[in-house]
């Protein structure tokens, strides 16, 4: 089969791993362009031309894990460790519901300081504050019963990505006291839960091939998340893959469009990775199959202490404060900015 038959027949079936290995790694711009407007159009079949706005609050830099690609593993000395108040969260929210966001993210590192009890307290005061507002936690790997505990609460959604599909390739990523199997079995949970959940990996991580992104398109498409987040590997200074090369943005835009058709209803964010490594990276992102864009709505005073990567944008048109800009933006590619909260389209 040809590309185009292969991108063709992903809007009726799913492909073998084969069929995705041969796509990965032999497509070309004509291809690319293809998918897009493939992806496009489904999206604005659901979604119409309607971008929605996460407001991104980074909760804490302190993390316990130690994963080899991000700039907070707790071995970086180096890194600025920094822990919000539920003052100082509810204060983002505060500002972040003035400018218009209906959805808050709280994304953070693996810290022991945000305890069951503390996050169900906060989001139980964010929800009864903003009753129209969506709550996402983006707090990594928690045994089913604070899951459960954080449903209980009100959140609505929470982001988890798998990193990578293959067992071998998470190893490469993972200090040896992670495991894919734990990192699978909390995205059944919170999809058991009722979470609408976001998995999914970076493009280009050291040792990535295209089997193993094979092998994420089948696992999205086995776990069918409510969102996917997909951004390039950008490496960081202080870790052990300082010298990896990053991720490439043309494998990142063509895999937004092959999730948009594998997944038609799903939640897709043209992330800020994207947005780092190519300054037109969301509008191209939205032109693949993209349609959540997620501003940095944290303390301007901590932005630059939450380095997950080297140069990662937090001011500009990536701060919740420049709202107007992005919205200009999104109109001259045809697309407007929606202020609801946003939530999937089954
Ligand atoms: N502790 C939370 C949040 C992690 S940070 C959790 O475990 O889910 C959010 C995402 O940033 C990660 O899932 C990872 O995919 C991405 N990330 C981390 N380091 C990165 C890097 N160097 N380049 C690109 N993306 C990175």
């Amino acid at each position: 089969m040809t590309n185009t038959e292969l991108i063709e027949k992903l809007r009726t079936q799913i492909l073998t791993k084969d069929e995705f290995i041969l796509l990965l790694s032999t497509y070309t711009k004509e291809d690319m362009d293809y998918a897009a407007k493939i992806a496009r159009k489904i999206c604005d079949g659901i979604y119409g031309k309607d971008i929605y706005l996460r407001g991104l609050i980074e909760v804490s830099s302190y993390c316990k894990n130690d994963c080899f690609y991000c700039g907070i593993r707790r071995s970086n000395k180096n890194a600025q460790r920094y822990r919000l108040t539920d003052d100082e969260i509810l204060e983002c929210c505060h500002e972040g519901y003035g400018i218009g966001f209906r959805t808050f993210v709280l994304q953070g590192g693996e810290d022991g300081q945000f305890t069951k009890e503390r996050v169900c307290s906060l989001v139980k005061e964010i929800k009864s504050r903003y009753p129209d507002c969506a709550v996402t936690l983006s707090l990594g790997e928690k045994p089913y019963d604070e899951y459960k505990a954080y449903k209980e609460a009100g959140t609505d959604r929470y982001l988890l990505r798998h990193e990578t599909a293959d067992e071998g390739h998470y190893s490469l990523l993972h200090p040896n006291f992670m495991s894919l199997t734990v990192r699978k079995q909390c995205l059944s949970d919170l999809i058991s839960l009722g979470f609408q959940t976001g998995a999914g990996m970076m493009v280009g991580s050291p040792y990535q091939t295209a089997e193993h992104l094979a092998l994420d398109m089948l696992y999205l498409y086995k776990l069918k998340p409510q969102m996917v987040g997909l951004g390039p590997f950008i490496p960081h200074r202080d870790t052990p893959f300082y010298a990896e090369p990053g991720g490439s943005f043309e494998l990142c835009i063509f895999l937004l469009s092959l999730v948009r058709i594998m997944l038609p209803n799903v939640l897709l964010p043209a992330t800020t990775a994207l947005g780092t490594i190519n300054p037109k990276g969301r509008e191209l992102g939205v032109l693949a199959g993209a349609n959540v864009i997620m501003p940095n709505l944290s303390p301007l005073s901590v932005r630059k202490k939450y380095m997950l990567y080297e140069g990662k944008i937090c001011t500009g048109d990536e701060s919740a404060q420049n709202v107007r800009s992005v919205q200009e933006k999104m109109k001259s590619i045809g697309y407007r900015i929606s202020f609801s909260r946003g939530d999937f389209i089954k």
